[in-house]
């Protein structure tokens, strides 16, 4: 890490980042609002980095063993944000909710939820046209055709699309449609499909997986950053514990714990932790208190008649009073409402 004095020129920083791609690393910049870090990621050969140091403008050269250097807040002091096409912003002070149904199961269905997140004020909508079922003869989604609907269905309503991308070899098809990619639970270490989104031009929502310790989804989002793609949030979702009367226990604690170790956006999926709709509000407020950047939650026009995650879903008029109970909760704690 290439700490530069604090009034080093653009011209001093230009002459190192230069020096570093003499030598072999590729340069990361970044600019805080004390001064401009230059990152060196790679194996230290017999290169003498510290000779960095004798460059103008150069403050000091430190080493920094890292699992995650790029995902780190050591390299990236100043929080991350995520700007979509239509001015929803992730990251940065306010409080995003991206909301919709756990599948896309139809036109009619996508279309009243979409209705009914964007009458609230939402500008994200959710919605699985690949589906990570734990049965195989559990409904798989619409494939290509729910991407399809998705796309119009947002256009419609002004909203962006967020959805999951189940394997590498649909990246590509994936990101013709949705502004954002989520990566799900089940694939936090699919390598490959990280790689893939490593290189793709769009924004990546990485789950945690259902046993991963925090170092490992660090690493996990290492992957997609050293890909080259810098768009990278986190979202926590729920981990395996010994508890049944939930379906996964949110791990409230990764929110300090993250905003300490990584500047990367934080989304709080509290859907799929509670398993119960009932179970949703509570977790949504707690966690936009504990800080995090954005909400995923689960809607649904008829919960009952889901074809997954039904019994999770926010009927209409549950979702209205939760976007409310979490504004006041945004507003007490000086964050910009969803
Ligand atoms: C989902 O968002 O519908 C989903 C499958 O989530 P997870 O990967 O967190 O289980
Ligand atoms: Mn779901």
């Amino acid at each position: 890490m290439i700490v530069m004095e604090a009034h080093a020129s653009q011209t001093q920083v230009r002459a190192v980042v230069q020096r570093v791609r003499q030598l072999g690393f590729t340069p990361h910049v970044s600019h805080g609002r004390e001064r401009t870090i230059v990152g060196v990621v790679g194996h230290e050969t017999d290169t003498d980095l510290d000779s960095l140091g004798a460059l103008e403008g150069v403050e000091r050269v430190v080493r920094v063993l890292h699992d995650y250097p790029l995902a780190s807040r050591d390299f990236h002091p100043m929080d991350r944000t995520i700007t979509l096409a239509n001015g929803a912003v992730l990251g940065g002070g306010g409080v995003l909710m991206m909301a919709g149904p756990c599948a896309v199961e139809g036109i009619e269905q996508l279309e009243e939820a979409a209705a009914c997140v964007a009458a609230q004020g939402v500008r994200v909508l959710r919605g699985g046209a690949f589906k990570p079922r734990t049965s195989p003869y559990s409904f798989q989604g619409l494939g290509e055709e729910g991407l399809r609907m998705l796309r119009s269905v947002a256009d419609s309503h002004h909203l962006m699309v967020i959805t999951e991308v189940l394997a590498s070899e649909d990246v590509e098809l994936v990101a013709r449609y949705a502004d954002v990619l989520q990566v799900g639970a089940r694939n936090m270490q699919n390598y490959r499909l990280l790689q893939a989104c490593g290189a793709v031009d769009r924004p990546v929502l990485l789950k945690r997986g259902l046993s991963a310790t925090i170092d490992e989804w660090l690493q996990a989002a290492e992957y997609i950053l050293s890909g080259g793609n810098q768009q990278v949030a986190l979202c926590e979702r729920g981990i395996r514990g010994f508890e049944p009367s939930v379906r996964f226990t949110l791990d409230i604690t990764a929110v300090p714990v993250l905003k300490r170790l990584t500047s990367l956006p934080l989304v709080v999926d509290p859907s799929h932790a509670a398993g119960r709709a009932d179970y949703v509000g509570a977790i949504a407020r707690a966690a936009v208190a504990a800080g995090a950047d954005g909400l995923l939650v689960e809607v649904h026009p008829r919960p009952a008649e889901a074809l997954s995650d039904g019994a999770q879903s926010l009927d209409p008029i549950a979702f209205q009073t939760l976007v409310g109970e979490v504004n006041r909760i945004a507003s007490a704690v000086g964050r910009a409402a969803p």
